[in-house]
């Protein structure tokens, strides 16, 4: 444990903070609740330095086939960003199918024409995209989409990767995380990391006030459909970024083959252990219909 805070602290010295400017920049989310977790502190501090916030919705947060838009997740987006007086005129819905929208190469790629019209129209000064985390199929389709248009465009913009969901552990990259898994055996204690990055370099953390952290919060807690409250406990923290340096898209993000979590999936599978490993680890598998899903199944790769 101490090796741990130790890493921790470390890190915490070479931490690199940023605060936003008076940019125009464009928040590029799979679902509603994203944006907020994603860069929802940039954009407040944007608004309050006379900056614009634009956010682009990739999919229709609607279950069954057809790009019908969720209403309700729609209307929860409305309140949240209102709370940082970004009116409803700058965000725009691609209403993607959530399911089937955007799983084979032609959709994709009508999508990636899509995002590029926007951002050749735009000339966003940052733009914010869902990092590359092997985690949940429709933010890493989002990052690559957007990364693609990104390219394809031309424009100049900086492009930030933002971590959400994975199932990543290691001591040397994440060692909050392993903080946080063993802290669950010391009674009274509990040690919360926040959405953890996967590769070191490029890092950057936002300096956040108290006011603004809060207002972050209370934004995230508008999203009562995807938990509210229990949003809090994952993403209610300061931003957090990486600078986007590219994939090769037909691998995962990580060696998924020799990772603690392929041995928690396999250990999942013995009823006995089940439960403590649930209770230990939470989700260690992709979030997609098909479990074992991920983007390289599409046979992408960095060429295209
Ligand atoms: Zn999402």
């Amino acid at each position: 444990m101490i090796y741990l805070y130790s890493e921790i602290n470390d890190y915490a010295k070479d931490k690199k903070f940023i605060t936003a400017g008076d940019d125009n920049i464009c928040i590029f989310a799979a679902h509603q609740d994203d944006g907020v977790i994603m860069a929802g502190g940039y954009a407040i501090q944007t608004i309050k330095n006379g900056g614009s916030v634009n956010i682009v919705y990739i999919f229709d947060g609607e279950t069954g086939n057809g790009r019908k838009r969720n209403i309700l997740r729609m209307n929860e987006s409305f309140k949240a960003w209102k709370l940082a007086e970004v009116g409803k005129e700058n965000i725009i819905f691609l209403d993607y199918d959530e399911y089937f929208g955007l799983i084979d190469k032609k959709k994709i790629e009508t999508c990636i024409e899509e995002v590029t019209t926007l951002l050749k129209k735009n000339n966003y000064d940052v733009i914010f995209l869902p990092l590359y985390e092997g985690g949940h199929y429709k933010h890493d389709i989002t990052n690559y989409i957007v990364s693609r248009a990104y390219l394809r465009s031309g424009v100049k913009g900086k492009l930030y990767e933002c971590p959400e969901y994975n199932a990543y552990y290691s001591i040397k990259n994440t060692p909050e995380k392993f903080l946080s898994l063993i802290t669950k055996f010391v009674p009274f204690y509990e040690y919360r990391s926040p959405p953890s990055f996967i590769r070191k370099d490029n890092r950057w953390y936002l300096e956040m006030s108290n006011n603004e952290l809060e207002l972050k919060r209370r934004m995230l807690q508008t999203f009562r459909s995807q938990g509210g409250k229990g949003l809090l406990g994952l993403y209610g923290y300061k931003d957090s970024f990486q600078t986007y340096t590219g994939y090769d898209y037909s691998e995962p993000p990580f060696d998924y083959e020799n990772s603690v979590a392929k041995h928690v999936n396999n250990l999942k599978t013995v009823p006995v252990l089940r439960s403590f490993l649930w209770w230990l680890f939470g989700k260690t598998k992709t979030r997609h219909p098909d479990l074992d899903y991920m983007i390289t199944k599409l046979k992408i790769d960095k060429e295209h």
